[in-house]
């Protein structure tokens, strides 16, 4: 579900992340490439802008603020901005149903999984809620549809109303408001007509089962796959009928995100509902966190995140390679590897990271190199001064039993560390003497 919105979305924050900070010019680069992004998923054009807009505003006072993640940051605040245009009022997926025997008309064109639909909801009413639901199709027109939903009826265990040839949806209507009340029912479901296309006829029939059966919900239901078309549907279907929520079907394909959003944001009926699938249990209560996460590819974002640090590393890294082939491998070099390699997890990820340290791999831990002992390392290095670490060939006895005694360590084990300098320093120099077609060139590829 919403796969091209997500990955449009990850290529922005991709970009994005590969800078070290947040300005305001990368909020607008980025927040450009999210209205396109969302554009091309099918939302329609003012709820991108809108959108847009919002998360904008919200960006610009923490622009300045620089930050470590930057893509986190911005994720944050466009998941933020997603939930919010989302979210309606009140519990997600609550019906007005007290006062039974309450009606709950159905409504949206046909193919949209309406009577599907219906009975999901009837089934979730009865074994979510503990009520009494009847169930009755309104569509005269077809009559295999009073069959489907006598059938599914008999499949989740929920009463049909009597099919009577002849009938008028308005005859329909008002014979299932009296079996409601007689048979002490909770609620009622009026499944209506669909059409392919909005007509006159539909909405005049629609409007004339409200009218009798005074419904408590108006729900409708819409083809989550169909885009800027559904915002359409809805539109004139509010206007028209007065709608009180929508349900979202077809949400289980791999359709394009904007429906759910731009459905809310131009109607401003909440989505009580989504479609999950073509059994009778695949609907679930619309939630907004689960959508916008769905949207963004949450499930994607950790990673995401990782391979932005990864592609910061791997810059430092690269700096620090130029540095190296000038012969230059200090205390401060030191720590950065040992810093990264405590990130990556150890001596395995740094190899991944770094690749000409795999080749030195068995040396360095030769010199005493272990994953346990990296903060150890890391605190004898931050015991010396700027000046020890930038040339470490000065620390003789006497500074190192201060820096031994600042990490509270043995001088042995900086001893240990000094040696393990050396030895990567002069690995760094002979790679680096190799020059641009050398090993280190491969490494760095
Ligand atoms: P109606 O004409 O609006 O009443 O539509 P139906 O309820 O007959 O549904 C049309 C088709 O869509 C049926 O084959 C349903 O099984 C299928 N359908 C309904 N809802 C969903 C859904 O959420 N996901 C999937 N994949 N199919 C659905």
């Amino acid at each position: 579900m919403f796969e091209n919105l997500s990955e449009r979305l990850s290529g922005v924050f991709d970009r994005l992340t590969k800078q070290g900070a947040l300005s305001e010019d990368d909020v607008k680069t980025a927040l450009r490439e999210v209205r396109v992004a969302l554009l091309e998923a099918d939302v329609s054009l003012p709820v991108a802008r809108d959108f847009v807009k919002a998360v904008q505003e919200k960006a610009t006072g923490q622009a300045v603020t620089k930050s470590i993640t930057p893509g986190q940051q911005v994720v944050k605040i466009v998941n933020d901005a997603l939930v919010e245009t989302l979210s309606g009022e009140g519990e997600p997926g609550a019906l007005k149903i007290d006062n039974p025997p309450a009606p709950i008309l159905m409504v949206g064109l046909q193919g949209s999984g309406k009577t599907t639909t219906t009975a999901k909801l009837a089934k979730r009413l009865t074994e979510r809620d503990g009520k009494r639901v009847l169930m009755a199709s309104l569509d005269v027109n077809r009559p295999a549809a009073m069959e489907q939903l006598q059938i599914l009826g008999k499949q989740i265990g929920v009463d049909t109303l009597p099919i009577v040839k002849g009938e008028d949806p308005v005859q329909i209507a008002k014979r299932a408001k009296t079996q409601a009340s007689l048979g002490g029912y909770d609620v009622y479901m009026l499944d209506t007509a669909g059409r392919l296309h909005i007509d006159e006829e539909l909405i005049a029939q629609a409007a004339a089962v409200r009218d009798v059966a005074n419904p408590r919900e108006t729900l409708l239901v819409v083809d989550g796959l169909t885009g800027q078309d559904a915002v359409n549907v809805a539109t004139e279907f509010d206007d028209k009928i007065g709608v009180t929520g929508v349900v979202l079907t077809r949400m289980d394909g791999d359709g394009r995100g904007g429906a759910a959003l731009s459905m809310r944001a131009v109607t401003g009926k909440p989505i009580k509902f989504v479609g999950l699938g073509e059994k009778m249990d695949a609907l679930e209560t619309f939630e907004p966190e689960r959508i916008a996460g769905r949207i963004l590819g949450m499930g994607d974002i950790v990673s995401l995140v990782e391979k932005a640090q990864q592609t910061i590393e791997a810059e430092q890294a690269e700096r620090m390679m130029k540095r190296f082939q000038k012969g230059q491998f200090n205390m401060n070099d030191l720590k950065m590897q040992l810093e990264q390699m405590q990130k990556m997890g150890g001596m395995e990820g740094v190899m991944g990271m770094m690749p000409g340290m795999g080749k030195m791999a068995k040396q360095v831990q030769d010199a005493g190199f272990d994953d346990k002992i990296l903060s150890r390392q890391i605190a004898l290095i931050q015991s010396m001064t700027k000046k020890e670490r930038a040339n470490p060939q000065i620390l003789q006895a006497s500074r190192k039993k201060r820096i031994a005694k600042g990490a509270g360590l043995e001088v042995q084990e900086l001893n240990r560390l000094l040696k393990m300098q050396r030895q990567m320093g002069d690995m760094m120099k002979k790679m680096g003497k190799m020059g641009k077609g050398g090993m280190l060139k491969q490494a760095m590829k």
